[in-house]
């Protein structure tokens, strides 16, 4: 449904149509709705079907995001064995869900940092 469509509205019964408007609170904006043309009746919340589309699309962004870091990976991982001195692949390397620290000094760092302490795992 969406503005203009044409409706037998269950509300007057007359053959309308949808006029769509804002929803405010105060001066915000907090959605829109498809309202009969006749009588103002509320026939359908048009922002409804936004919410699912946005969490679909963040679901695809993370995805791509996932995949990318895959990508990333498997660049590195053809890197020849000498230039591979990355804090992802050093034996004092503490993983942690958030945050990546070094076992020698305790301070967080990137996977990709690189560092002359560097131990092979
Ligand atoms: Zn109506």
């Amino acid at each position: 449904m969406k503005a203009g469509d044409s409706i037998r509205c269950p509300h007057c019964g007359a053959d309308s149509f949808l006029k769509k408007e804002s929803v405010m609170e105060g001066w915000t904006k907090v959605g829109e709705v498809l309202k009969c043309a006749s009588c103002s009746a509320v026939i359908a919340d048009a922002a409804a079907p936004e919410p699912e589309t946005e969490k679909a699309s963040r679901a695809a962004e993370r995805l791509k995001r996932f995949l990318g870091a895959e990508e990333t990976e498997s660049i590195h991982l053809s890197l020849d064995e000498a230039d591979r001195r990355f804090c992802k692949d050093c034996v004092n390397l503490i993983r942690h869900p958030f945050v990546l620290r070094c076992a020698l000094d305790g301070r967080a760092v990137n996977p990709m940092d690189d560092c002359d302490r560097f131990q092979s795992r």
